[in-house]
């Protein structure tokens, strides 16, 4: 699953894409673009909204479900497919928005996109989840709502690699011979097309574009922190794909996780958590709750409240809202979710002078290495598989030139590491670590030039808004 199954606390009438709106509009007061395309980069471009009938035993059931191409300044559109029970029209508008934004911080050259189908996954068997997923594939092909030019969709919450699996063929066997059709989605499993390195994409992600805003000695200073990552103590809610890949790194890289919460409650230990025991011990128990040294929470949300350096909230949107936002204590908030701060939460924070590192940015490890499946989908080759030896042959040649001119040899452990030819994961990790880098230093260009009051993710706006703005402008108005 691309995100987790932690609950979200929803607020009462509140409209995610009127938050993404509201964020907007703060940014583009800072931009140089007319009210006209402003409105045209705003506003969703295609909304699809369709219900059809499925057998489920002995019933037929009708399902709801969505797809939304926000923007088409660039094509194919991009963006996931999650399977949930709040899945709404409002929901799948504000995240196909996002989604345009991130894939112009991280210059990936998409649209984007969003899809949803309103049901709970966990009460269908694999068989008539199956069945579903297949009917809606058919339903986005039969209105050319998806296609390797036109939008390439990807798993979200509640999906993952098997239901990519069975869209990539459904789309092959309606569209027979067409030889891209393997690049009509992404997340797919590595033996159907995938990438390696795009399970983890997104956690990783993560922990690079917070590890590059720890390096920043200057700001590190402004919130009383030491630059870098090492003994900082971070708590991750949501335990799924993103949380765990992220918390994992951030343990490897000698973060110390002091809490981590789930839908079921969440534990918080100041000495540190072992990520992978804490996974362990929920597959056998069932639940987080009780591990071993830890103090439990019943109540999911007050783990985020605790003291730590770092809070990464990774499971889904407006979790952090006016009801919980001044008891959080955590001094850089990084959103691995999409939306989980509400436009609220954000203004508390930003006034304690938190570092909120927006979503848009901080999450688009996923999409980025999706790009790179889509590249190699339409490639029909492995990255790496036509350099990998050429690389590996000169490094030897030149090694073997540097012993044989110093009379010196170096060991086995650097022998090995100076040989060895890039692997489809090594140039994955690669391109998402320089992505991220990269990325993060133009935003925070943006958050310099644009003075004290900004925060991140108004910048963040502005640098997407100035990439999609040009294209629109480049590209005229189609009469
Ligand atoms: N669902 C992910 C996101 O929200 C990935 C989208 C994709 O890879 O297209 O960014």
């Amino acid at each position: 699953m691309e995100t987790v199954n932690a609950k979200p606390t929803h607020q009462a009438h509140y409209s995610f894409f009127h938050g993404v709106e509201r964020n907007f509009d703060k940014a583009a007061k800072y931009t140089r673009f007319e009210a006209g395309i402003l409105e045209q980069i705003k506003a969703c471009n295609s909304v699809y909204q369709m219900k059809f009938p499925v057998r489920i035993g002995d019933k037929i059931e009708v399902i709801e479900a969505y797809r939304v191409q926000h923007s088409h300044h660039k094509l194919p559109c991009k963006g996931g497919i999650r399977y949930s029970m709040d899945v709404n029209q409002d929901e799948v508008m504000a995240l196909a928005s996002l989604m345009t934004y991130k894939c112009a911080i991280v210059n990936v050259p998409f649209g984007g996109a969003k899809g949803g189908i309103k049901i709970d996954p966990k009460r269908y068997t694999p068989f008539e989840l199956e069945k579903i997923t297949r009917r809606y594939a058919s339903e986005l092909v039969k209105k050319n709502f998806i296609g390797p030019g036109l939008d390439v969709p990807a798993p979200d919450y509640g999906t993952g690699a098997r239901e990519m699996s069975w869209i990539v063929d459904t789309y092959a066997s309606l569209k027979t011979g067409e030889v891209d059709a393997m690049a009509c989605v992404t997340g797919k499993p590595v033996t159907q097309g995938g990438v390696r390195g795009r399970t983890e994409a997104t956690g990783l992600g993560v922990f690079y574009g917070i590890r590059e805003v720890c390096l920043v000695a200057e700001d590190m200073k402004k919130i009383g922190l030491t630059p870098g990552i090492e003994g900082k103590k971070v708590i991750i809610q949501g335990l799924g794909n993103v949380g765990y890949h992220a918390a994992k790194y951030f343990q490897e890289n000698g973060a110390i996780v002091v809490g981590l919460a789930e839908y079921e409650g969440g534990i918080y230990n100041e000495k540190g958590l072992d990520v992978n025991k804490v996974v362990e011990f929920r597959k056998t128990t069932g639940s987080i709750l009780n591990f071993p040294g830890a103090t439990n929470f019943k109540n999911s949300a007050e783990t985020m409240e605790q003291p730590c350096d770092i809070l990464i909230p990774a499971a889904l949107e407006n979790v952090i809202n006016k009801s919980n936002a001044d008891r959080i204590q955590a001094k850089i908030i990084g959103e691995a979710a999409n939306g989980p701060l509400t436009p609220d939460a954000d203004e508390i924070l930003g006034k304690k002078g938190a570092i909120i590192v927006p979503d848009m940015y901080l999450n688009a490890g996923g999409v980025t290495v999706s790009y790179f499946e889509w590249l190699k989908n339409l490639s029909h080759v492995r990255f790496g598989r036509m350099d990998k030896r050429f690389s590996e042959n000169q490094n030897h040649f030149l090694l073997k030139s540097v012993e044989d001119l110093t009379g010196k040899k170096v060991n086995d452990v650097e022998r090995q590491q100076l040989l060895h030819g890039p692997d489809e994961v090594d140039l994955v990790y690669s391109g998402l670590e320089d992505t991220m880098i990269g990325s993060y230093h133009e935003i925070r260009e943006a958050l310099m030039r644009l003075g004290s009051g900004v925060d991140m993710r108004t910048a963040a706006f502005t640098v997407a808004i100035d990439k999609v703005g040009v294209s629109y402008e480049e590209l005229g108005i189609f009469p």
